[in-house]
């Protein structure tokens, strides 16, 4: 009861689109993923506040979603609420020195375009990735050598059940694919410190990557980008290359036959099938170099 007491609650009422049973094929780039039983996108921040705190008391689970450009989605789909950051949550403003807000929402690709147009250095490493400015801030997204942390001045959060709560920039690590940002909070802005740069020297170093991006990965296939971590000093792509292990195929899941860690959908791939590769190739990594890959990919839905 309590995700459709939640539902007419929270239905017409205000600032948000509600919407029961959506696919969550239609919210993830990998096409993939049952219903959830209730989608909400919230278009302010007091419709954010007013959610939680209804689903809350209704006892419904909830998760934020950003592009769902790095989530694997169960067949199942998720029992709870996905919430997703509309309207209010994609604003991107100039301030002064190379500082840049941008809220959490707003696509990372227009983020990096207009830093561009703006002659602003320090997000290179993020062109191409697809995604929302909150989702790369909690996957501390960009290269395998390079990411967006470093370059975040402050980050704006939400606490569930107490409020707004600022962190400097500084006192938060970053790393590859990891910062100690809580995971129970949620992403509201961040603000970047950008470094002023000669325009086509930037634009030739984003040109740069995203020549490699096409040459390297199955560009236009539905996917979620890299599956596993690099481990230290080692490419992830030729362990599983080294296992004869690209093109191997379940149902409609696929080891990339250009990029070894990706793994994409074929059309028609369940999650039971991208979770089957997904293990056949840990497995196989595993026993023949003994290295215990770790996924990159985010699991939506799947019992713990
Ligand atoms: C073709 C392709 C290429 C890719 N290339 C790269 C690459 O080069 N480098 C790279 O780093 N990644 C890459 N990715 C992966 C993915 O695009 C990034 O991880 C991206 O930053 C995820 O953003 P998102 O908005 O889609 O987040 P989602 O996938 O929706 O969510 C990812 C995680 O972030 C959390 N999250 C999202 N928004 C918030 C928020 N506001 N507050 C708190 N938590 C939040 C979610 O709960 C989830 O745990 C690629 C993916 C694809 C499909």
């Amino acid at each position: 009861m309590g995700a459709f007491n939640a539902y007419m609650a929270l239905s017409g009422a205000f600032d948000a689109d509600v919407a029961q049973d959506e696919l969550l094929s239609h919210h993830t780039t990998y096409r993939i993923g049952g219903p959830a039983d209730l989608l909400v996108t919230v278009h302010s921040y007091p419709a954010l506040l007013k959610t939680i705190e209804l689903l809350d008391r209704e006892g419904v689970d909830w998760v934020i979603l950003g592009r769902g450009s790095n989530i694997l989605a169960s067949d199942s789909g998720y029992r709870g609420c996905v919430i997703k950051l509309g309207r209010e949550f994609s604003r991107i403003s100039f301030g002064e020195e190379g500082l840049v807000s941008a809220g959490a929402g707003a696509l990372l690709s227009k983020l990096v375009n207009e830093t561009l147009s703006r002659s602003l250095s320090g997000i290179e490493c993020c062109v191409g990735i697809p995604g929302t400015v909150g989702g790369a801030i909690s996957m501390d997204a960009g290269t395998r050598h390079d990411w967006i942390g470093p370059r975040v001045d402050n980050v704006v959060t939400l606490r569930p059940g107490e409020g707004l709560h600022r962190y400097e920039g500084s006192d938060v690590d970053w790393g590859y694919r990891y910062t100690s940002l809580p995971t129970n909070e949620i992403i509201l802005e961040a603000t970047l410190r950008l470094e002023p740069d000669d325009k086509k020297r930037i634009a030739d170093r984003m040109n740069h990557l995203v020549s490699r991006r096409r040459l390297r990965q199955p560009v236009g296939k539905p996917s979620c980008g890299s599956v596993f971590k690099n481990p230290p000093d080692q490419s992830v792509g030729q362990l599983i290359e080294s296992c004869g292990l690209k093109s191997y195929a379940v149902g409609g899941a696929m080891v990339s036959d250009k990029h070894a860690n990706f793994i994409v959908n074929t059309g028609g791939a369940t999650a039971a099938d991208v979770v089957s590769v997904i293990r056949h190739v840990h497995d196989c990594v595993l026993e023949r170099h003994g290295v215990d890959l770790a996924c990159e990919v985010k699991l939506l839905g799947f019992d713990a």
